[in-house]
């Protein structure tokens, strides 16, 4: 266990979204400062963080000086190129490891690795060409999802197969990336668990959340999800499970698939995650604030849930409600100062409390 950072010390994050603006403020209220990195000039992050850094992932002169300026540097996003881990590596600490980046960033060394855990997935293959994925769909039976291995997110880089005769448009839809078939699962809900794993190996998680999704984008996470409380001890061992595995230091985020044979993981991401921000009014301490405390080698808070609760994402056109909904006096809203609106953009969310019984 390495020493605890002191109130300070400067947290580097790469990646200035909405995550890296909310890790910015979690940090500044226990006296860290941030240093963000992010290819674009003007980061939502960069409004709430005491540093900024513009410069492109394969510009190593300026990860050098990145680098060289924070004491330990973290991500709000996993689809960091290898190169640019290599030249932060040599200079400072990065948390979450490289190991859990290299697992998450490839949905087949995922579902392998889930798989050596015991856990359940999806029937999966790696197809490279036609005559292959024809071959698999005699054993992975539609209907199926093809997906991109990389750089699939909100449901991007992925097309569904019904019946055989869908192959050949399912795998143009790839653009020649390598790709992977996953049986579908026929599952009664989809919910997730937030879990965080300091230095020490010390082990949080929070209350799983159900989540809805719109056109593939996270609509709503409301807690308690409608399961049992095996099935909500099943999805916290999980996510513990995945996170001592990879030696993790960090917030994770579990999604699962909810059926009547148990729990199946569908991925896993290693950062903070748009179905654990209910976590900020629903707990003492919030996923932010917990990944904060754990990359920065402090103890964890308590992720005890004290209140039921329901996350909506505003996407898009949805930001002109922020004023009625400031007047509902069971909302928190968390907006993330984006200055230009655009029809799949998440621009905040609503955290709304539910009254008990309801
Ligand atoms: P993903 O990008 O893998 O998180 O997938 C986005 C969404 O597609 C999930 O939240 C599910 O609703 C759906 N989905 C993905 N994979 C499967 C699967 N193997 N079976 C059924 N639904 C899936």
């Amino acid at each position: 266990m390495s020493e605890p950072l002191a109130p300070g010390a400067t947290i580097g994050i790469l990646g200035g979204g909405q995550l890296g603006r909310m890790l910015s403020v979690a940090a500044s209220r226990l006296g860290f400062a941030c240093h963000i990195f992010d290819p674009g000039p003007n980061p939502p992050a960069a409004q709430v963080a005491a540093r900024l850094t513009t410069a492109a992932y394969d510009d190593t002169a300026a990860l050098a000086a990145f680098a060289r300026s924070v004491d330990v540097i973290t991500y709000e996003f996993e689809n960091i190129p290898a190169a640019a881990l290599d030249a932060l590596e040599a200079l400072a600490p990065v948390r979450p490891n490289r190991r859990a980046l290299a697992v998450s960033q490839d949905r087949l060394d995922e579902k392998t690795f889930l798989r050596g855990l015991g856990l359940t997935t999806a029937p999966f293959a790696a197809i490279g060409d036609l005559a292959e994925l024809h071959k698999t769909l005699e054993t992975i039976a539609p209907p199926a999802i093809l997906k991109t291995r990389r750089l699939g997110y909100d449901g991007k880089g992925q097309a569904r197969i019904t019946a055989a005769d869908d192959a050949a448009t399912a795998l143009a839809a790839m653009n020649g990336a390598p790709a992977i078939l996953e049986g579908f699962v026929d599952f009664e809900r989809e919910i997730s668990v937030i879990g965080a794993r300091g230095t020490d190996g010390q082990i949080a998680c929070y209350d799983p959340g159900e989540n809805t999704h719109r056109d593939g984008i996270l609509h709503q996470t409301t807690v308690p999800a409608r399961i049992s409380r095996a099935q909500a001890t099943d999805a916290v061992l999980i996510a513990a499970k995945v996170l001592n595995a990879l030696d993790y230091v960090g917030v994770l985020g579990v999604e699962l698939f909810v059926t009547p044979a148990g729990l199946v993981v569908n991925e896993i991401a290693p950062r903070v995650h748009n179905s654990g921000h209910w976590t900020q009014n629903g707990c003492l301490i919030d996923q932010f604030e917990q990944h904060i405390r754990a990359v920065a080698g402090w103890p964890l808070g308590d992720a005890t849930r004290h209140a039921d609760i329901e996350m909506t994402n505003l996407i898009g056109d949805d930001i002109a409600r922020a004023l009625d909904l400031a007047r509902d006096p069971a909302a928190a809203l968390h907006l993330y100062g984006k200055s230009q609106t655009r029809p799949d953009r998440k621009m905040g969310h609503v955290n709304r409390l539910i009254a008990p019984g309801k």
